[in-house]
């Protein structure tokens, strides 16, 4: 886990980008690490996948949020890759954090941060960890049914409640609105059940769903909070936070800043806080993991006479792959090759000949498919590796030991922004 200091201008790799530095950095960190195992010799185990994080790209994308989005603060999802250098320095970059278990509460505060920067945005809590939250004075925490009402009542009556509407996400690669959020005929009845309680109500969240591919979908939720708020604020409550939550891709970032920031600027005023609960924007691209291929099948066509190949690695779908089941991700294989020694990703060069693949991951479920069809441009034998980017979100957190394989493994950090390692360092 130690530090790879930046590569420096100049070096023969930097071509004056950030994302070129990143990438010599990543391609260098995997070769070296992937040249210290002789699979002839090993551990059992020695030659398990593992990740190269670059958190130069985490500073990147605070950068580009605060550039884009100033009035609206990020509370990073900790769901989405509660890795412990990705929190130090979110912490250090001044965010905030969205928590949904005790553990995650637990392991923001054990980095000194103050409970008023968390967020417990889980409309449907456990009794016990709404205890907890209390007596570490978590106070924000979101609600979207009457019985959840109750239980704050209950365990921490001065919490500060925000009203979870639910969203149009039809156009979202994860729907959530299906399983949390108050449906807009609701809220009237639940903000005066909550009067009568004597409980706290300050603000309205929402999520679009998770990975949105509608920017829209932030206007109609905007507005839709709007309403809640005047409602709230019609029965007596201080209605003062607003919460965007989370849903942003890093692909499609600016265009939904690009309605979100007006909408928001237009149906609240200046007196109104504003957070969000961004997760995958800030991780998915920073990290990239590599696996090992630990066996090869040839599958003849009956009918062409086609040879394709099967390829089994040891990483799937219940391992750190495990987002191809929970997030529709479709994770795009690139092969690592041992030349004279050195490791190289190799590129597709023109004309070159490519050979079918499905990869596979090491259990014995039939599920355990980390891509039915990829195209790789030579051969892969046992014994090579593959790596993937864009392997930062909902990848390594919803791992599993199924089949007794490791769901820990390990992280090489590197740093293609000199100011992330400093602000880790420091
Ligand atoms: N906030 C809540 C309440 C969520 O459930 C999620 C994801 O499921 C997030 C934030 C983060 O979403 P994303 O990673 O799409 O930004």
């Amino acid at each position: 886990t130690a530090f790879v200091a930046p590569v420096a201008a100049g070096h023969s790799y930097y071509d004056g980008s950030e994302k070129a530095t990143s990438k010599a950095l990543i391609s260098n960190a995997l070769a070296r690490r992937i040249s210290s195992i002789n699979i002839d010799n090993c551990e059992a185990g020695g030659e398990d996948a593992f990740f190269v994080a670059d958190l130069g790209e985490v500073y990147r994308q605070h950068l580009r949020w605060k550039l884009n989005l100033p009035r609206i603060e990020p509370f990073y999802a900790v769901k989405c890759n509660p890795d412990p250098q990705v929190l130090r320095l979110l912490a250090n970059l001044g965010c905030g954090f969205d928590c949904a278990s005790k553990k995650e509460i637990e392991s923001v505060l054990s980095m000194d941060i103050s409970p008023s920067r968390i967020i417990y945005a889980h409309p449907c809590k456990t009794a016990s960890f709404i205890r907890y939250a209390a007596s570490e004075g978590v106070e924000h925490m979101t609600f979207d049914n009457a019985e959840e009402l109750y239980k704050c009542q209950r365990y921490f009556p001065s919490a500060r409640l925000l009203l979870r509407i639910a969203t149009d996400d039809s156009k979202a690669l994860c729907r959530l609105s299906v399983k949390y959020g108050a449906p807009l005929d609701s809220t009237a009845s639940l903000l005066a059940l909550a009067k009568d309680l004597g409980l706290n109500v300050v603000g309205v969240s929402f999520h679009v769903g998770s990975g949105t591919y509608d920017p829209t979908a932030y206007i109609s939720a905007v507005e839709d909070a709007r309403h809640v708020f005047d409602e709230g604020a019609d029965l007596g409550f201080d209605m003062k936070l607003l919460d965007v939550g989370g849903g942003y891709g890093h692909k499609n970032f600016e265009a939904i800043a690009s309605v979100l920031g007006p909408a928001v600027d237009q149906y609240f005023p200046s007196n109104v806080r504003v957070i969000a609960e961004p997760g995958r924007y800030y991780v998915a691209s920073a990290f990239t993991v590599a696996a090992h291929v630990i066996a090869r099948r040839t599958v003849v066509d009956p009918l062409t006479g086609e040879s394709s190949f099967m390829l089994y690695l040891n990483d799937g779908v219940y391992g750190n792959f495990s987002g191809v089941m929970f997030d529709h991700q479709t994770p795009i294989p690139k092969v690592l090759t041992n030349r004279d020694g050195f490791w190289y990703g190799k590129k597709r060069e023109d004309g070159e000949r490519v050979v079918k693949y499905s990869i596979w991951g090491p259990t014995c479920d039939g599920l355990d498919c980390i891509s039915s069809e990829s195209y790789l441009p030579e051969v892969v034998e046992v014994g090579d590796w593959l790596y993937f980017s864009e392997m930062g979100a909902y990848s390594k957190c919803s791992a599993t030991k199924f089949n007794g394989f490791s769901d820990d493994h390990e992280i090489i950090y590197v740093s293609s922004e000199p100011g992330a390692a400093a602000l880790l360092q420091g």
